[in-house]
C-alpha cells in the first residue's frame, strides 16, 4: 500500500492512543490453571503444549482409546499463545493455500484438498458435539486484489483449485464491493465454505475443557525443561516434578523446541492484530459485509481481517517480524511500528470509517518452517513423536497435525503417514547471523514486490527456484 501522507499518518496514531495491549480474545475472566506437576508421575501418552495441537492430540487420543492414560503438560495456561490470539480463520488449507501447496506437492494436492476439507468437517462436528461455544460461523473467505497485478493472479485461482477437486470463485471489482465496501477492491476470489470464522481463545478453552471431560490430566504452568530417556520409557522434567510416559508428542509450536534437531526447522516470527471499536448500526451499513466473511488481500504481505461477535473489525497481518538469534519474549508481542502501520492501511481500506478508535493491539508468535506447512517427526526409537510448522495458518490445520502424530506414534500404515508431505521435511534454515540476514533479505524483497507490480526480483527468484519461495 502506499505510505499515507502526514495527516493519514496522525490520524493513525490518534485511533490507537487508547488501545490496550491484551489480546482482545483473552481479555475477561479465565478458567483457573490446572494445578502445576509435583513429584513423579507417569502416563501412556504425554503430551508437551496445550495449544491446539496439543488439546486436539490429548482429545483424539482418548477418543481412540478412551482408556488410554493421557497426561497434557503446559508452561503456561491451556490456549494462552498463538491458540488463543490468533484472528480466528480455522481454514480447511493443511498447505498455507493454494499455490503453496501445489508448488510443493503437485502430485498430491487433490489428496490434501479433500484431507483437508474432512478435517474442517470433523472440527465442526467436535465443536457441535462437544457443545463448544466458539461462535463457529462457517461464512468462508474472499480475497480481494488491491493492485492490477493480483487481479491477474487472482483470476487464475478458480481453475487451480477446480484442477483439484476444489471450487473457487471469481468476483468482479462490482460484486466484490457489493459484498464488502471498500474502494481499493479491484476483484476477488470467493471461497464459499472452505473457511469458518471462530473466537480463537473460546475455541481453545473448549477443547480444553473436552479434554478434562474426557479424563485427560492437564497440569498448567509446567513448564518442560528436558527431555530424556528412562529405560523404556521417556522422561519429562518441570521444575516440580518428573513425568515418565511411554510415549510423547511435542506440540510446542514457535517456542524453544526440546529436541536439539528441531531448531534448524522452526523460527519464531511475529505476527500483529488490532481491534477496533464496535462499528454503530451507520458505520456497520457504510461497509455492507452482510456475509461476515473473513478476508484477505492478496499481496505477498497481506492483510487478514473480520468481524467479531459484536461487530468489531479485526485487523491484522502485513508485518511477519523475526528477531535475531530467534528471540522469544513476551515484550515483542508490542510492536508500535507495526500497529501504526495496520492503522494507516486500515484507514485507506475502509476511508468511511474515519474516527472509528482502536481497543486491542497485541502480537503472537508463529513457527515459520521453510515450506510454510506443517512437518512431522519421530525421535527416541519412535516414543516422541511432534507436529510443527504451521507458519500461521494452523487454527485448522493443527487438528490434523495433531492426527498425523498419533498415526506416527501408533505405528500406523495410514493414508496420512503415507502422504509425501509427512514423509519429507522442510529445507531447515541456516545458522546464525546468515539466518537472520536471508530473512532480512527475503522480507525486504518481498515488500519490494508487492510495490513493484508483484514483479519478484533475483533473490526471490533464487529462492523460488530452490523451493524456498512462498506463495498462498
Ligand atoms: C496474531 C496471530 C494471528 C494468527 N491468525 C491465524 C488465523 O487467523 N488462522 C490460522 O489458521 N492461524 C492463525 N495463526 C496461527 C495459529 O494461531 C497457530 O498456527 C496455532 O494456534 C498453532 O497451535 P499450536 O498448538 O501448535 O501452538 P501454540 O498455540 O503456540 O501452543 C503451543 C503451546 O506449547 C506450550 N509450550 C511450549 N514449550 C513448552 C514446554 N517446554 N513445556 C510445556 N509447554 C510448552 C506453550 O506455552 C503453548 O501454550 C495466527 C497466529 C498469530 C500469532
Amino acid at each position: 500500500m502506499p505510505a499515507p501522507d502526514a495527516g493519514g499518518r496522525s490520524a493513525a496514531a490518534g485511533a490507537l492512543t487508547d488501545v490496550r495491549h491484551v489480546p482482545y480474545w483473552l481479555e475477561g475472566p479465565a478458567p483457573d490453571d490446572q494445578a502445576a506437576l509435583a513429584g513423579p508421575a507417569t502416563a501412556d501418552l504425554a503430551i508437551v503444549g496445550a495449544g491446539y495441537t496439543g488439546l486436539w492430540a490429548a482429545l483424539s487420543a482418548k477418543t481412540r482409546d478412551p482408556g488410554r492414560d493421557v497426561v497434557v503438560l503446559e508452561a503456561r495456561s491451556a490456549g494462552w499463545a498463538a491458540s488463543g490470539r490468533n484472528g480466528g480463520f480455522c481454514s480447511s488449507s493443511l498447505t498455507h493455500g493454494l499455490r503453496n501447496g501445489l508448488g510443493r506437492f503437485p502430485g498430491e494436492m487433490a489428496t490434501l484438498e479433500r484431507l483437508g476439507r474432512e478435517n474442517l468437517d470433523a472440527i465442526e462436528k467436535t465443536v457441535a458435539d462437544q457443545g463448544i461455544d466458539c461462535s463457529w460461523e462457517r461464512t468462508g473467505e474472499i480475497t480481494v486484489a488491491t493492485a492490477p497485478w493480483q487481479v491477474a493472479e487472482l483470476r487464475e485461482l478458480p481453475a487451480l483449485a477446480r484442477s483439484v477437486g476444489g471450487s473457487l470463485e471469481w468476483l468482479g471489482q462490482d460484486e466484490v464491493r457489493d459484498r464488502v465496501a471498500s474502494p481499493t477492491y479491484l476483484g476477488g476470489v470467493l471461497d464459499r465454505d472452505g473457511v469458518a470464522m471462530v473466537d480463537p481463545a473460546r475455541l481453545a478453552r473448549g477443547l480444553r475443557d473436552a479434554c478434562l471431560r474426557a479424563g485427560v490430566r492437564m497440569h498448567e504452568n509446567s513448564p518442560v525443561v528436558s527431555l530424556g530417556q528412562h529405560g523404556s520409557a521417556v522422561a519429562l522434567t518441570t521444575a516440580y516434578g518428573e513425568l515418565r510416559a511411554r510415549q510423547v508428542v511435542l506440540a510446542t509450536n514457535a517456542f524453544h523446541p526440546l529436541l536439539r534437531r528441531l531448531r534448524s526447522y522452526v523460527v519464531p516470527v511475529w505476527d500483529y492484530a488490532l481491534v477496533t471499536e464496535p462499528l454503530s448500526a451507520p458505520q456497520r451499513r457504510s461497509i455492507g459485509w452482510s456475509g461476515r466473511h473473513g478476508m484477505a488481500d492478496a499481496g505477498n504481505l497481506f492483510h487478514y481481517y473480520r468481524l467479531t461477535d459484536d461487530d468489531r473489525v479485526l485487523w491484522g497481518g502485513y508485518d511477519a517480524v523475526y528477531h535475531y538469534g530467534g528471540r522469544v519474549d513476551d515484550r515483542l508481542d508490542r510492536n508500535p511500528e507495526t500497529f501504526l502501520r495496520l492503522a494507516e492501511h486500515f484507514a485507506e481500506t475502509f476511508p468511511q470509517l474515519e474516527g472509528l478508535r482502536f481497543t486491542h493491539a497485541w502480537g503472537g508468535v508463529i513457527d515459520t518452517c521453510s515450506r510454510f506447512s506443517a512437518f512431522w517427526g519421530r525421535a527416541m526409537g519412535g516414543r516422541v513423536a511432534y507436529s510443527l510448522g504451521y507458519t500461521g495458518l494452523g487454527v485448522g490445520a493443527s487438528r490434523f497435525g495433531a492426527q498425523v502424530a498419533l498415526d506416527l506414534l501408533a505405528g500406523h500404515d495410514t493414508e496420512l503417514t503415507r502422504l509425501q508431505m509427512v514423509r519429507h521435511k522442510p529445507l531447515p534454515f541456516p545458522p546464525e547471523p546468515v539466518r537472520w540476514a536471508g530473512i532480512e533479505l527475503t522480507r525486504r524483497a518481498v515488500a519490494r514486490a508487492d510495490a513493484r507490480e508483484g514483479r519478484r526480483g533475483p533473490w526471490l527468484r533464487t529462492l523460488d527456484a530452490i523451493g524456498l519461495g512462498f506463495d498462498s
